[in-house]
């Protein structure tokens, strides 16, 4: 698991082990990463912790050997970790911030779907998600880099999907919506509000009441509604299922 270190992530590793599931841990936070793996070892699974930055090929190639030989096999992969990005209208978006998101959400995922797929070939068996967004299934309004990226996760799922089905691999995304409270909540409000368009107030309470407003079930979702999916797309519930990009965000 990528992004583990975060809010999705170690939720969803917590998840997971309350499941029986043995984890690795990658991120590039190694603090992050220390306490995402205590938390796992509690629920009594294995859990090793791997720092690695995803934009290095060598880095992911590195750590997913490690992987292998520590574990013996990766059955699944929950490909999620992420950059939000930069906060602007396109024609004002700082030009260095859109590479590095790119870099991060799209090249990223690739670079551990390419070499965690390998495995699972020569393993006959594989179970895969990637974490897209709301913001690829729409664009939202100054996060030009961000949308665009979660936009080609959606389409790299749907091609890895047909490129991994004859191997017995299977390839889904989730788009969490808006998730809240907490930092990415306040960041995107707060930043939604400086970038003082028609879309916001530009007041940052009044843009959480805008955003909870767009929302057809009107609250912001818990990030405790993501894991059930995730363990979902991974199971056997969903054995029928490839190529497909799972919306969690209130309707
Ligand atoms: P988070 O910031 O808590 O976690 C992201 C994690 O990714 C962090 O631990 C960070 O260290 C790690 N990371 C960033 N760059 C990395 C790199 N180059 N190499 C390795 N690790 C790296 O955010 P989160 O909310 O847990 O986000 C997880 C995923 O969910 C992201 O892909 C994000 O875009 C997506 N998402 C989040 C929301 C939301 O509202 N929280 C909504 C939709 C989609």
């Amino acid at each position: 698991m990528t992004g583990a270190g975060g809010n999705i992530g170690l939720a969803t590793a917590l998840r997971l082990a309350e499941m029986g599931t043995d984890i690795a841990l990658l991120d590039m936070n190694p603090e992050a990463l220390a306490k995402a793996e205590a938390a796992v070892r509690e629920k009594g699974v294995k859990a090793e912790s791997y720092v690695c930055d995803v934009t290095s090929e060598t880095s992911v190639n590195d750590v997913v050997s490690q992987v292998v030989a520590d574990f013996g096999k990766i059955d699944f992969l929950f490909n999620n970790a992420g950059y939000q990005g930069a906060f602007a209208p396109v024609q004002d978006y700082p030009a260095e911030d859109f590479p590095k998101v790119l870099n991060i959400n799209v090249t990223g995922a690739f670079h551990v779907l390419k070499a965690v797929s390998r495995h699972m070939i020569a393993n006959g068996f594989g179970r895969i998600v990637n974490t897209a967004s709301m913001a690829g299934v729409k664009g939202p309004p100054n996060m030009a880099a961000y949308g665009a990226s979660k936009g080609a996760i959606i389409a790299l799922t749907e091609t890895a999907a047909l490129d991994l089905a004859p191997y017995n691999i299977r390839v889904n995304a989730i788009s969490p919506g808006y998730m809240g409270p907490g930092f990415m909540w306040d960041r995107q409000v707060e930043l939604q509000a400086k970038a003082n368009t028609q879309y916001f107030s530009t007041n940052p309470e009044e843009v959480s009441k805008q955003m909870i407003g767009s929302v057809p079930m009107r609250r912001y979702g818990d990030i405790n509604e993501i894991p059930g999916v995730v363990a979902f797309l991974l199971g056997d519930d969903s054995s029928f299922m490839t190529g497909v990009n799972l919306e969690i965000s209130g309707g």
